[in-house]
C-alpha cells in the first residue's frame, strides 16, 4: 500500500529559497585582510544567485546538466555559486587549489568544465593551466587580481560583477529530479588518479539536515560558524548549504587560513563554531600560545579529516574550547560520525567517548569486515575495515562525460557498501575508533602496529609540535616503524628519551627503533599528513635516520 503523502522533490533550490526568506537576515561575513570584514545577508546573497543563474543561463549558455567549476576560496561568492549552480540544473564543482597542476588539469579535462569561475587572487594559479583547459571557453573573475595574463588566451573573460549587474532577481528554478546532480568532488588522489564523487539535491538535502541535527553540528540562527574548511574539500563538510536551513551565520575567511588572522577573526568576530583539520588547530595553538587571543566564544569546534590528537583536544580544553572529534570522507558527503558521549556523564567519564572518532547517526550503517571477508562484532576490540552506505554515501565515482558511472571492486562492496580503506574498531555503544587507513598500517612481524596510536602517543609529548609515523621495510620484520618528529624550539628530548616517553603508554615491541626530525610535516592538498611523502624521502634517502638500539 503506498502512503498519503506528498512527494516534493528535495532540492538545493528549496534550500536557498528558505534560506533567503526565512533567514534572510542571518549574514555571511566575508574576512578581507582590510579594517573591516564584507558582510552580506542571506536575502542579498540569494538575490544575488538568482542574478548569477540567469547571467550562466542567458551570457554564457550554460545547459542542464553541465559542469561549472569553482576556483574560490571561503568567501560569499563562493556561496552564491553553491546555490545558483545545483539550483539552476548545472553541477557545482568545486575545484581543490592546493592540488598539484598535473592533477587540477586531469581534473578538469575529466569533469570538462566549459566555465570557471575564480577568484582574482587565484589568477596565477589558473592562468599557466589554461593552455591545457581546452573545454573551458568561460573565465569569470571575482575580487581584485591581475587579469592581464588572461588576455592572450582563446577564452573570454568576465567579471563577476559586471555579470550579474541588472539581471533579473528572480530565476524560475526548475522542478528536478531530486536524484539528479548537484555537485561533484573529486578526492585528492593521494593513491591514483583522482576520482569524481557527484553528489545529489537529495544526498546534499538530507547531509544539511543531518549537519543541522543536536547530535551532529546542531547550530541555529543565533549561532556563527567559522568554516575554515575549505568549500573545495568536501562543500566545508556540508556547512554552507546546511546554514541556508536554519540561518547560521557564516565567517568565511577567504584567503586569509594563517593562524594570526583566524586567531584575530576569532578574537572580534565571535564565532560560536567552527570547523577545520587538525592541522589548522595545532597552528592556531602555536600562535595563541605565542601571542594570547580569546577563543572562549567557540562553544564548539568540528574537528576531524584526520585524526585529533588526544593532546591537541586537552590543550583547548584549557583554552575554555571544547573539540568535537568527527570522522568523514569525500565519499560520505562528509558526515560519518561525531563524537558526542551519551548523556549523564562526568567530564572524566566522557573522556574516552571524545577521543574516539564518534558515533554514526541513523542515516549511515556501518559494518567492520576482517581480513577473511566476515562481518566482525561490535565489541570494541575486533580491528577490520569499516564500510558505509545510507542516503548521502557514493555508490560509485563519476566515469566520465557521457559514461557510466564506475564500481572498483576495492571501494564499492559486492552489495554496494563503500569500502572506507579505514581501519578500526566500533563499540557495542556504536562508537567508532579508527586505528589506521589500512595502507598506513605497520605490518610488523605478522602483527599489525596503529601508526595513528603511536602519533598520538608522540604528539603528547611537549616538545614535539607534530609526529607522523610510518611503515618502513626491515630485513628481519617485514615493515617496523619510522617515528618523523617535529620539535618544539628549544626542545632538549633526545630520541632515546622520546622512546622511553612512548613506553608509557606503547607495548615494548611496536616501540620505533628508527627516528628522524624535520621541520614540517609534508601535507597532502587538505592538510594531511602526507605519508606516501613521507616513505618516498625515507626511499630515496632523503631523510636523517638515526638506528636506535
Ligand atoms: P583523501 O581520501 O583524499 O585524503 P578525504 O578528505 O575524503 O580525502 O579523506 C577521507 C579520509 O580521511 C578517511 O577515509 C580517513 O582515513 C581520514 N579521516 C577523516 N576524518 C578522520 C578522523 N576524524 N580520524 C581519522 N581519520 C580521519
Amino acid at each position: 500500500m503506498l502512503s498519503t503523502m506528498q512527494d516534493v522533490p528535495l532540492l538545493v533550490s528549496r534550500i536557498l529559497q528558505h534560506g533567503m526568506t526565512i533567514h534572510g537576515r542571518s549574514r555571511i561575513t566575508t574576512w578581507t585582510g582590510e579594517a573591516e570584514p564584507h558582510r552580506r545577508t542571506f536575502a542579498e546573497a540569494g538575490t544575488r544567485a538568482h542574478q548569477l543563474a540567469h547571467a550562466l543561463r542567458d551570457e554564457l549558455g550554460v545547459r542542464p546538466d553541465e559542469r561549472v567549476a569553482t576556483l574560490m576560496w571561503n568567501n560569499a561568492e563562493h556561496v552564491e555559486a553553491y546555490f545558483a549552480i545545483p539550483s539552476m540544473g548545472a553541477v557545482l564543482h568545486t575545484l581543490n587549489l592546493r592540488l598539484p597542476p598535473e592533477q587540477l588539469v586531469w581534473i578538469v579535462n575529466h569533469a570538462a568544465d566549459r566555465v570557471v569561475l575564480v577568484n582574482g587572487s587565484l589568477l596565477p594559479l589558473l592562468v599557466p593551466l589554461l593552455p591545457h583547459l581546452p573545454t573551458v571557453e568561460h573565465v569569470v573573475v571575482s575580487g581584485p587580481g591581475d587579469r592581464s595574463g588572461l588576455d592572450a588566451l582563446p577564452v573570454r573573460v568576465h567579471d563577476y560583477e559586471d555579470l550579474i549587474a541588472g539581471r533579473p532577481t528572480r530565476f524560475d528554478w526548475p522542478e528536478l529530479d531530486e536524484r539528479q546532480a548537484a555537485a561533484m568532488c573529486y578526492t585528492s588522489g593521494t593513491t591514483g588518479d583522482p576520482k569524481g564523487v557527484v553528489y545529489s539535491h537529495r544526498s546534499v538535502y538530507l547531509h544539511s539536515m543531518q549537519v543541522n541535527m543536536t547530535e551532529s553540528m546542531g547550530l541555529t540562527d543565533r549561532d556563527t560558524s567559522l568554516i575554515v574548511v575549505p568549500q573545495f574539500h568536501v562543500n566545508a563538510w556540508g556547512l554552507p548549504h546546511a546554514t541556508f536551513m536554519t540561518g547560521i551565520g557564516m565567517l568565511m575567511p577567504d584567503r586569509f587560513l594563517q593562524p594570526a588572522p583566524l586567531a584575530e577573526m576569532i578574537e572580534r568576530e565571535k564565532p560560536s563554531h567552527a570547523a577545520a583539520v587538525p592541522t589548522i588547530w595545532q597552528g592556531l595553538l602555536a600562535e595563541v600560545t605565542a601571542n594570547p587571543r580569546d577563543l572562549t566564544s567557540m562553544k564548539q569546534v568540528t574537528i576531524g579529516g584526520s585524526a585529533c590528537p588526544p593532546a591537541l583536544m586537552e590543550a583547548y580544553d584549557r583554552l575554555g574550547v571544547r573539540l568535537c572529534h568527527a570522522w568523514g570522507m569525500t565519499e560520505t558527503s562528509p558526515l560519518g560520525t561525531m563524537a558526542h558521549p551519551p548523556a549523564g556523564l562526568s567530564a572524566e567519564e566522557e573522556w574516552p567517548y571524545r577521543i574516539t572518532q564518534g558515533r554514526f547517526p541513523a542515516g549511515v550503517e556501518a559494518r567492520l569486515v576482517g581480513p577473511g571477508g566476515d562481518v566482525l562484532p561490535w565489541d570494541g576490540e575486533s580491528a577490520g575495515e569499516l564500510e558505509v552506505r545510507g542516503n548521502w554515501i557514493a555508490a560509485a565515482y563519476f566515469g566520465g562525460v557521457g559514461a557510466e558511472p564506475v564500481r572498483p571492486e576495492d571501494k564499492f562492496s559486492e552489495d554496494g557498501w563503500l569500502k572506507t580503506g579505514d581501519v578500526g574498531v566500533i563499540t557495542s555503544e556504536g562508537f567508532l575508533t579508527l586505528t589506521d587507513r589500512a595502507k598506513d598500517v605497520i605490518k610488523s612481524g605478522g602483527e599489525w602496529i596503529s601508526s595513528v596510536e603511536l602519533e598520538n602517543a608522540l604528539m603528547a609529548h611537549p616538545e614535539i609540535a607534530e609526529a607522523a609515523v610510518v611503515a618502513v621495510p626491515d630485513e628481519k620484520w617485514g615493515e617496523r616503524p619510522l617515528a618523523t618528529v617535529v620539535l618544539r624550539d628549544g626542545a632538549t628530548a633526545d630520541y632515546s628519551a622520546l622512546r622511553e616517553f612512548l613506553g608509557g603508554t606503547i607495548a615494548k615491541w611496536q616501540l620505533p627503533e628508527r627516528w628522524t626530525a624535520v621541520d614540517a610535516v609534508p601535507k597532502t592538498s587538505v592538510g594531511k599528513f602526507d605519508k606516501k611523502k613521507i616513505r618516498e624521502l625515507h626511499r630515496l634517502g632523503q631523510l636523517e635516520v638515526t638506528t636506535l638500539d
